[in-house]
């Protein structure tokens, strides 16, 4: 076998010559395996069985509110390159863009604030949608302490390994195109196409329906009053009533190792086109930032530009993937190179050899109740007897939580010693969310 007397591995016998070989017998006295090397060879396994991730950005802007969120460098145990993920973001501000930037700068932080340190990966990616629940509240209570007006849509994609974990409020969405089949993996918080959250709305006391002009008739989208949004959900807007939540719908979904495209966009590109046009349209364009201009270009061509248009194309490729070579460029015309192109190299989505199924769902919620959300270890001990706000993750006292079960006194739902616990705020901000105490803010119409 190819180790030296020293212990260590040579290097041109591959990259672990000293493991046992099943065809032979094991030689009686096993050389020493350096710890070092073994941690090596998990390391460089787990590299291996993770997808590669290529992304590309591309903006029209028009009035300035929509902000992209491209990181891939995250790490669950900071300084260990090993739990490295990766983190993609559109945020489409209205009436003004401090909430879009906002959330931005601080939603990452404070999704990860509510994830113990330390997790193992399963653990970890277990305990996402939770996290992204308080997270997103979390950015939510403490933008509006700021007391400015303005709101954002999010679609938070959160990609570690093969597994992918969309988190949205709004109507900017995230499409999967795999295997030349294509899947929304967010749902729209569209007062129009949403029939459980007009009813949502209207049980936490607020109004839907259509702006009336003089004379009685009614123009534009369903909007919700006091305040005049056309979503259900959003960041920010805290000249609007609390029955606007910024709880997320979440979907995990775990993608085959054949790999997909995935496109988050700004509703500028989806009033232009469905899912399946957009994902159709840059089939074949294998730079994620060609495809991501592309299908601007094709937003623009079908509606003009009447919004902020931001599209990110993420493409999570098999580790065999080989980059294709650059392109030649000749002095032929684009479409001529194009469809050249185009014949010599099948789209990525529609491999002959398939039969696996395009992916596994892991998680999906959608309710907008706090109580169904929050499972039992959002509360984590802070130690000295002290328990964490799931959402905002203060300290709180034991006997000062309250739960995030706790209803009316005499309500047959109400348990009030069953965790995850509130700090006071937090559960104020629960009940007015449920249409359960008095907003103090409303009444502001457009
Ligand atoms: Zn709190």
């Amino acid at each position: 076998m190819g180790s030296k007397e020293n212990g260590k591995p040579s290097r041109h016998n591959g990259f672990f010559p000293s493991l046992p070989n099943r065809s032979r017998t094991p030689p009686r006295n096993p050389p020493m395996v350096p710890l070092a090397s073994l941690l090596a060879y998990e390391l460089k396994n787990e590299i291996v069985e993770n997808p590669l991730l290529r992304c590309g950005l591309a903006l029209q802007p028009r009035k300035g509110e929509d902000f992209a969120l491209v990181k891939t460098d995250c790490q669950r145990i900071p300084g260990d390159g090993s739990s490295t993920f990766a983190v993609f973001g559109i945020f489409d501000g209205h009436n003004g863009s401090a909430a879009a930037i906002y959330t931005k700068e601080n939603l990452l932080n404070d999704v990860m604030s509510a994830l113990s340190p330390g997790l193992k990966r399963d653990d970890w990616l277990a305990a996402l949608p939770r996290a992204l629940v308080a997270g997103f509240v979390k950015t939510d209570k403490e933008f509006q302490a700021k007391e400015q007006t303005s709101g954002t849509t999010v679609t938070f994609v959160v990609i570690d390994g093969w597994t992918i974990t969309v988190a949205c409020v709004g109507d900017s969405r995230c499409v999967l195109d795999s295997q030349g089949v294509v899947t929304d993996l967010t749902v729209d918080h569209r007062l129009d196409d949403n029939e459980e959250e007009r009813e949502r709305v209207r049980a936490a006391g607020g109004e839907v329906g259509r702006l009336s002009i003089v004379g009685g008739a009614e123009i534009g989208p369903l909007r919700v009053w006091p305040g005049g949004l056309c979503l259900s959900r959003s960041i920010g807007d805290m000249d609007v009533g609390e029955f606007i939540v910024p709880v997320p719908h979440v979907k995990q979904i775990k993608l085959s190792t054949n790999g997909g495209r995935l496109i988050i966009a700004s509703d500028g590109v989806w009033d232009a086109l469905t899912s399946e046009k957009a994902a159709k349209c840059c089939r074949g364009l294998l730079q994620p930032e060609v495809a991501a201009k592309h299908i601007i270009k094709e937003t623009l061509r079908t509606r003009g530009l009447r919004d902020d248009t931001t599209c990110i194309v993420v493409d999570l490729l098999p580790p065999t993937y080989v980059e294709p070579p650059p392109p030649v460029i000749k002095k032929k015309s684009t479409i001529y190179r194009m469809f050249h192109w185009k014949q010599k190299q099948p789209p990525p989505s529609q491999p002959a050899y398939d039969e696996i199924p395009v992916m596994e769902e892991l998680f999906e919620e959608g309710s907008a109740m706090l109580s169904e959300r929050l499972g039992p270890g959002a509360s984590v001990n802070g130690g000295n007897g002290m328990f964490l706000c799931a959402i905002c993750q203060c300290d709180i006292e034991a006997n000062d939580g309250i739960s995030v079960h706790a209803g009316a006194f005499f309500a047959s739902k109400s348990r009030p010693l069953d965790g995850p616990f509130l700090c006071r705020s937090c559960k104020w901000k629960q009940e007015a969310m449920e249409g359960k105490q008095p907003s103090t803010r409303g009444g502001a119409s457009k």
